[in-house]
Order: structure tokens, then sequence, then C-alpha cells
């Protein structure tokens, strides 16, 4: 009697530990044979697996080792042999030996060139894009089942409904404007309970939010954008993610995410990791603190985590077929995790461009986190662009002072002129301003001032990039704060009064602008000089700032006139430059000037010259 109850007790106790083996996620959701690197790490939940042994049933695919995290995850290493070909490997979850729970993990083949896909580049004019403020393609997608967040367009910080079919919708606009590629900001599920329609709260790394589309629609727009010549640079996080991603209820590992006693705020500090004076306390604050209470922080010090995350770039990389990453916040992460992912997508991917959010003031400090700059952290970080954002503080400031010793356009030159702090200053990814920054029109306060900061962004040195809405004077309208700076696109939806994709009712100063951006973007696509040539500037005087870019036989002469009017340049000090030239083409009005010595420009404009000898 005893005995056979001790025997109940213990089936009772191996069906209840053993029965009910339920795999909820396996992630990465699958890979690729012919990586360069034959390691792949698998992320196992499920309620129990970590009470199992593993097992796999290809040849050529071993398992190097595991490691049970609690009961319900499970870290598998595997090792893909060069020779396996693409097939379904079936994972067994076992105990004694006998399969309690089995999942099939495909191993794909890799597009064709995948290794070996350019990136973005000095010839690309960027085009970043606010999803859920940019177009609405799909308003049956605008609510959807089990997201805890409702649209609701009358809210300023709520969801208003711009999706992928709304991106895709658009790909002829955007070329016709004279964009080759895009950023569009977070994508992937935010199923946060409010103002979650800006991203950055992610909540499943490996899922498109439905309100935008799906994994799918995301690959379909990439390919779509290749078809239109449009590069598509997706904007990861590594730093935080939404605190309602499913594993909240259970992390996968204790040191998971970094923990205080209580909550602590990342002192938003960037300038520390730098700094040969800050505190560890300062340091650790910047790194470890949270971005915000609902933004859990990664601990990237953790190799499981730093693995997960490499992996997730990898994926989307291969899966949707990127051009390019945005990495967000990138002083708030781990510096050494971050260089040592940056290596290995360089590993994976040689001609592979990622760029860094570095918010910090000054070109010092943002150029020490380029690879191989002057200044750099103590060790190679690999990272190969940043955005600038020293020269976009000065370019919001540039066109509305007086011009002074060390105001108006000699900030653009002084800027300029402290580029030997970088490796390669055309690795910048310029802008005057973006979801996060004043909108550029708000800023400048006329269309002359706004005119001229694009005509400065497409012919300097970098990569240049604008904000949605850029094209047609987008402002911040009777709206404070983020609202302001991530305005619905005007014509993005149905019955919207106002079209910029159409150009219905707008304004005649707007529609000549849209005119003229598009007139300049285009003609720097075909514009080596402009693109790759090498960059010399004068000292601005008398509100006047020229310079030259200058390619083989090509040469651009840009003529800055920040005056209220009218100026005659005297040319001669241009010499160096000017020298054996005798016309010059203006881009923008199509006119030759004829005689070079004397330079006619309107007050508050940008002349743009292709010399010919
Ligand atoms: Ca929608």
């Amino acid at each position: 009697m005893k005995r056979s109850l001790f025997l109940l007790i213990l089936l009772f106790t191996f069906s209840s530990s053993f029965a009910q083996i339920i795999i909820d996620h396996v992630e990465p959701p699958n890979w690729w044979v012919g990586m360069k690197s034959s390691s792949l790490q698998l992320m196992i939940h499920g309620n129990n697996v970590g009470k199992t042994e593993p097992s796999v049933n290809v040849k050529g695919v071993k398992i190097k080792k595991y490691e049970k995290a609690g009961s319900d995850y499970m870290f598998i290493d595997l090792q893909i042999g060069r020779d396996v070909k693409p097939c379904t490997v079936t994972l067994s979850f076992n105990d004694e030996g006998k399969p309690l729970a089995t999942w099939n993990y495909e191993l794909k083949a890799r597009e064709a060139g995948s290794a070996s896909r350019k990136s973005f580049t000095t010839a690309d004019n960027l085009y970043l894009i606010m999803p859920d403020r940019f177009a609405n393609g799909d308003p049956s997608n605008d609510d959807m089942p089990g997201m805890l967040e409702k649209a609701d367009r009358n809210n300023p910080h709520g969801r208003h409904g711009g999706d992928i079919k709304g991106i895709v919708s658009n790909l002829d606009y955007l070329q016709n404007l004279g964009v080759t590629g895009i950023w569009c900001t977070p994508l992937l599920e935010n199923n946060m309970p409010a103002a979650s329609y800006h991203g950055y709260a992610i909540t499943d790394l490996y899922k498109v939010d439905p309100r935008y589309g799906t994994n799918e629609s995301y690959r379909d727009m990439v390919t779509e954008a290749h078809r239109k010549g449009i590069k598509v640079i997706m904007d990861m996080v590594f730093n935080h993610y939404g605190t309602k991603h499913w594993w909240m209820k259970d992390l996968p590992q204790k040191d998971w995410i970094n923990e205080w006693p209580e909550f602590t705020r990342s002192n938003f500090r960037g300038g520390v990791n730098i700094d040969p004076h800050a505190s560890q306390y300062d340091k650790d604050r910047m790194v470890n603190g949270w971005f915000d209470n609902t933004m859990a922080d990664f601990n990237q010090k953790n190799k499981y985590v730093a693995n997960y995350l490499i992996q997730n770039s990898i994926w989307w990389i291969e899966y949707a077929g990127l051009d390019g990453i945005r990495q967000d916040t990138y002083p708030y992460s781990d510096q050494e995790f971050m260089a040592g992912w940056m290596k290995r997508l360089r590993e994976e991917y040689p001609n592979f461009n990622t760029v860094g959010e570095v918010w910090l003031n000054t070109p010092q400090q943002v150029a020490s986190w380029l690879d191989k700059s002057e200044h750099d952290l103590g060790f190679r970080t690999y990272l190969s662009n940043v955005f600038d954002f020293p020269l976009m503080f000065a370019i919001q400031k540039a066109f509305v002072e007086n011009d002074g010793w060390d105001t108006g356009l000699a900030r653009l030159y002084e800027m300029i002129s402290q580029d030997f702090l970088y490796n390669d200053p055309n690795s910048l990814v310029l802008f005057a301003d973006n979801h996060d920054i004043e909108r550029i029109y708000q800023v400048l306060k006329s269309p002359e001032n706004v005119k001229m900061a694009m005509a400065f962004l497409f012919t300097t040195r970098g990569i240049p990039m604008i904000y949605y809405g850029t094209e047609a004077f987008s402002d911040r309208g009777n709206l404070e704060g983020d609202p302001g700076k991530r305005k619905d696109f005007p014509g993005g939806w149905a019955g919207d009064a106002q079209n910029f994709f159409t150009k219905n009712n707008l304004s005649a100063e707007q529609k000549e602008f849209t005119v003229y951006l598009s007139k300049l973007m285009n003609w720097r696509k075909g514009n080596l000089a402009v693109q790759q040539g090498s960059l010399t500037h004068y000292v601005p005087e008398d509100g006047i700032y020229v310079y030259f870019r200058i390619k083989g036989d090509q040469t651009v002469m840009v003529i800055m006139n920040n005056n209220s009017k009218e100026k005659k340049v005297e040319t001669k000090r241009f010499n160096e430059n000017l020298k054996g030239f005798r016309r010059g083409k203006d881009v923008m009005d199509g006119s030759t000037i004829k005689d070079l010595d004397k330079i006619e420009i309107p007050a508050k404009s940008v002349r743009i010259l292709e010399l010919s000898r």
C-alpha cells in the first residue's frame, strides 16, 4: 500500500513536470546555412522545457552545449557544418532519451549576394519616416486584436493608423522626390498601453507590429523599395525594450536586464563615456539606468543577451534584405558590447553600414564613437557612421541670426573645419531635424531659410537626410512637445484638407519648394563631385560662404548669401578653385553665368554652379 502510493506520487510528479511541455518561443525563428559564423545560439522558451535534454536529427548540425535557465528556458548552442544543405532540423526535448516535445527548425538558403550586399553611401539621399504618422494605407489594421492601445487620431500621443502599406503605396512619390533611402522609426511590435506610436518600446524583437503589417509585408516593402532604387535602413534598439515584452513575466535569466534597488533613470549624459574625469557612478547611471520606466534596460554584459541581440540584427538583415541599420541611443549601451556587435556584423557583411545615434553636442564627442577615430574610446568601435548632431545644431542657428565672427554662416564653416577629427567626414549622416528635434521650418521660420539649409545639406560633405514633411514646410501647428515634431503627414489619411502627395491645397510657396527640393535631390543623384568630391571652403565674409566640391574634372561651386539684400560677389579670393573656369551653370534655375569674376546672388539664397572651362 505504502509502496503503491509512493509510485503513484512518483507518476504524478513525473506527469506534472513533463506532460505539459509547450514550446512557446524559439528564437531566432529560423536561420540560414552558409553564414560566415557556423555558430547559432537558440533561446527556447516553454513550460518545463528547462527540465529536458535537447537533441537534433540532422547530420552536420551539432549541439555544442546547452544551458538550462530556470524551468522554462533553455539556450542551445548549435554548430552548423559547412556542408549542411538547407533543411528542417527537428529539435527534440527529451527525458531519458524519450522526446516529450519537438520543434521543426528551418535552416534556409541565403539569397544570392547576401554577404556582399551594398549599403547606404554618400550617393544616397535619405528620408526619415515615422510610420504611424506618415500614411494610413490600411484603415482595417488601425485596431488589432490583442493590442493594448487602440487608434485615436485625436490623441496627439496616440496611435494614428499609419502603416507599411501607406509607405509602399507612396514609394513612387518618394522616388520622384529624389529619395534613394528610407529610415523608418521602429516597426516592431510595441504592445504598450499608451504612447507606443514612436516604436521605441519594442515588445517582440522578431515581430512587426500588426498595426503596421506583418513580417512578410515588411520584407515585401524592402523588395518593392529596391525595385524603385530605394534602400531601406532598419531602426534597431539594443539599449532597452518595452516593459510589456512577453518575457517580463519570467525573465530568461536573472541578470537579463540592469535592475536597481529602486527605479533609476539614466542621466542621459552620453559624454561621460569619454570623459576622463567621469565618476564610475555617472558612467553606471548613464549605461545601466533605465531610459524610461516603461523601457527596461538590457544587460549586454550578459553573453546570452549579447548573442540574442547580435543574432536578432543578422536575422533581420537576412530575412528582410536590409541595406543598413540605424541604432538608437548608441552611447546608452555597453560600449564593448556594441563594438563586438559591429565587428561581428562586419564579418558577416563587410560592406554593411550602421549609423549610430550619438546625440552629443561637439564633433570631438561624436567622433569618438566612429571606428578608427583620433579620439577613440580606448578600443576599436567598428561603427561606420554617426549622425552629425553638431552640424544639425549649427544649421538650426546659422540662417536665423546675423553673421558675426562666430555666428550665422560662420557656424557652418567652423563645424566643417573640425572634420580633422573624423577618420572619414563623409561617413556622417547629415540632417536639419528629426523626430526628436523641432522641425526645421518651425526653427528657421521662413521658406528662404529652409531652402538655404537644404541647399547646404545636399551639397556639403556626408550623407544627407531629410525628415518626412520637410519637402512642403511641415511645422508643429498648434501641437506642443513631441506631437508637434511628429505631426501626421498631410494627405496620408483619407479626407485630409491638404495633401503633400498630390500637392492638393498647398500654398504657392509650398508648391514651389517641393519642386525646388525634388530638383536639388534628383540633381545630386547624378553629381559625383557632390557625392564624393573633395571639399574646399573659404572663410565666410560679409554673410557670404563659398565652397567647392571637386571630383576629377567635375567642379561644383556653392555660394551662400545670408544677407537680406542681393550681393555682387567679387570672386578673386576663390581663384585657387576658379582658375581656368569660364562659365557656371546654375543647377537650380538653369541659367548660365558667363562672367565668373563677379557673381550676383539674391538675398537669402544659395547658388549652386556647375563650372565649365
Ligand atoms: Ca492602418
